[in-house]
């Protein structure tokens, strides 16, 4: 695909899920809130089948992850242990012409040159000077921009706090998931059978102050996590970051998406405490960028929760006598990344009798609507009974829809649209002795009869 196409692509799926209920701009009626976005009806289906399939393989097929869900709010000294007070802060330039505020380090990115969080404000001017000439306003394209300054992406409140000036002693809505999981690691260790190697699995909202917001739903600034975190022996970390690294590429093809459309990222520049980090990256319009990190982090995380809190996080292997600080192994994606991702991966245009085709080829696990029941005609109460009857029928099983608007054409082409994977038509023939329906395939658009008595099987099959 060229560029065009590409951004083509990313506004076609940012307007079918306004206009078909997937996602909208946060607080609309107001303007809009910068890098917020809302669930409408179909997106929240969508995004509550991602969470379930990762859910599932993540803590429902195995014995050795538990799910847990920590609040959002959590002791501040959690996050001066985890270093995000001090660090957790990005690049921030501002061009002089237009006034868009950019990520340094995704500026310099664009032109091949290596900069990133981590370095200080310092080192990171000293690059973007020479490079100067070269970086370009996203916005406007000129190049003349304020000198970099960092800034903290962790989103302060006043919690508890009522009469200080609570700026001095803030709270902070939580940064990242990941944090909740290490605090209550001691818990979960004392209160179920957990031996080392286990894992702690956790879906919950994190907040970010982000510089940019310009990727839809790629970059927002309140979002949802799921991340893993995997506790081992200090010698079996790089295995279990193997299988670790299989198992989620194999997650990706197995949600659907086109292998093609996925590549891992090495870090070249780890943190001084990771061992290895690779990152999965999607194909999005904008540009192959990161899904999700699979990293390797050491003994970081418990050793600095334990120094900041004074208690002793060390496991004690009973057979072996052995102690140790666990080492961890983490998953961490966005729920939105892999929504966006999905999308862009299903988006497809099929000319029809000379007319475009839109529609959204979600596999069955993921539509937000498995089954639409429809009346042929809308007018005629007794096909509009045997299909809400249907409707009534099937519902405590998938989630459907009854859908008489418009005509028969028309339903099938929004039903496409949001992803439908079986369309069910009750017509005059469904009325008579041994009634059938239609059932049309969203993809093939073939419809077949089905007798009433066998759509219960039908389905079975079709979503296994
Ligand atoms: P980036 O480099 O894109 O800012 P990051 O390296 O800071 O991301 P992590 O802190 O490793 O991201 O977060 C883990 C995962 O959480 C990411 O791989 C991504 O899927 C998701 N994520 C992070 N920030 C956001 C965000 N602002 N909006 C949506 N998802 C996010």
């Amino acid at each position: 695909m060229s560029n065009n196409e590409n951004l083509d692509l990313m506004q076609k799926v940012i307007s079918l899920c306004k206009r078909r209920g997937f996602i909208y701009p946060s607080s609309e009626i107001y303007g809009g809130y910068s890098a917020i976005y809302d669930y409408g009806p179909y997106g929240v289906e969508l995004a509550q089948a991602i969470k379930r399939e990762w859910w599932r393989v993540m803590v429902q097929y195995r014995e050795d992850i538990l799910g847990l869900d920590s609040s959002i709010f959590m002791h501040p000294k959690i996050w001066e242990a985890s270093g995000h007070v001090k660090g957790f802060s990005d690049p921030l330039v501002e061009c002089k012409d237009c006034h868009t505020r950019s990520r340094a380090d995704h500026l310099l990115e664009e032109i091949g040159v290596f900069a990133d969080e981590k370095m200080s404000e310092g080192e990171i001017n000293e690059i973007f000077k020479k490079n100067m000439g070269k970086v370009m306003c996203p916005n406007c394209k000129k190049s003349d921009f304020s000198a970099a300054k960092k800034f903290n992406l962790l989103v302060q409140a006043n919690l508890g706090n009522f009469t200080g000036d609570w700026k001095k002693e803030p709270s902070y809505l939580r940064g990242e998931t990941c944090q909740g999981i290490y605090v209550n690691y001691r818990n979960i260790l004392d209160s179920t059978r957990v031996k080392i190697p286990f894992g702690i699995a956790q879906i919950g909202k994190a907040f970010r102050n982000e510089i940019t917001a310009r990727q839809f739903i790629f970059r927002t600034r309140e979002f949802e996590q799921m991340e893993m975190q995997y506790f081992t022996h200090p010698d079996k970390e790089m295995d279990e970051y193997e299988k670790l690294r299989e198992n989620r590429w194999q997650y990706y093809l197995d949600l659907g998406l086109q292998e093609k459309n996925l590549r891992w990222k090495k870090h070249e520049h780890l943190v001084f405490y990771a061992k290895e980090a690779y990152d999965i990256e999607y194909r999005y319009p904008f540009g192959f960028s990161e899904l999700e990190g699979v990293h390797a982090r050491g003994n970081y995380d418990l050793t600095q929760h334990s120094k900041y809190s004074g208690k002793d996080l060390t496991y004690i292997d009973h057979e072996t006598g052995e102690r140790y600080i666990p080492h961890i192994i983490e998953s961490s994606v966005g729920v939105s990344r892999i929504m966006l991702a999905v999308l862009c991966d299903v988006y497809t245009e099929e000319k029809v009798d000379n007319e475009v085709r839109v529609m959204l080829k979600l596999p069955p696990n993921l539509a937000p609507i498995k089954i639409a029941f429809s009346p042929l005609l809308r007018n005629r109460s007794e096909l509009v009974k045997q299909a809400k009857d249907l409707f009534d029928r099937f519902k405590y099983k998938y989630m459907c829809e009854y859908d008489d608007n418009g005509n028969i054409g028309k339903r099938y082409r929004r039903q496409d649209e949001i992803g439908t994977p079986y369309c069910v038509t009750v017509d005059f023939d469904t009325l008579e002795k041994n009634s059938t329906v239609t059932v049309r395939d969203r993809d093939t658009m073939k419809q077949e009869r089905v007798k009433i008595d066998d759509l219960d099987n039908y389905f079975n099959k079709k979503f296994i």
